[in-house]
């Protein structure tokens, strides 16, 4: 699993790509975790949660849409050769205004122990970064190119 502190990256240079390396994060998130998904529009964020969902047995990734108009899906999947339950949650913030709006979102009810949290847009709120274990950080490299950063607090 991945270590507080310690940097984990990654370059992909296509959409599947880049699902597969949602695969390796899968692997390295042990529940409870909650962490900021951050980059430009088209960064692949979306894309990498696919990746994720699909390792956790959640969802294929045509199953998984931007949560920008529903803000929260949620997809029940399990971990590990123990099939350890995990409930992933894919926010995005992308068109929440302010804290307030923030609040009726109800994100304290998601951070259970079983439960990974991947925030769109959570850079957006003092509240959301102060909370977070941490981030994964997409950036495009031109081209179909992607850096992708894990970092846990
Ligand atoms: P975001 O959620 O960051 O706005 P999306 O995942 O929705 O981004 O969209 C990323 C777009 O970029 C998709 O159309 C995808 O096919 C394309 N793309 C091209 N190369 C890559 C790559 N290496 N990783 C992820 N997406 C890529
Ligand atoms: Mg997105």
């Amino acid at each position: 699993k991945a270590e507080a502190g310690k940097t984990y990256e990654f370059t992909t240079t296509s959409a599947a790509e880049t699902i597969a390396t949602g695969h390796k994060i899968a692997e390295l998130l042990a529940p409870p975790k909650f962490l900021i998904l951050r980059g430009d529009l088209g960064a692949g964020k979306t894309t990498l949660v696919k990746g994720i969902a699909e390792a956790l047995d959640a969802a294929e990734p045509d199953e998984v849409t931007s949560p920008t108009f529903t803000l929260v899906h949620e997809y029940e999947g399990t971990q590990g050769a123990a099939k350890t339950p995990v409930n992933l949650y894919h926010l995005d913030l992308y068109r929440i205004e302010g804290e307030r709006q923030l609040d009726t979102l109800g994100l304290d009810d998601l951070a259970a122990p079983d439960s990974i949290v991947l925030v769109e847009w959570g850079e957006k709120f003092p509240s959301v970064k102060r909370r977070s274990d941490g981030e994964i950080v997409m950036t495009s490299a031109g081209g179909d190119t992607r850096k992708i950063v894990l970092t846990l607090k």
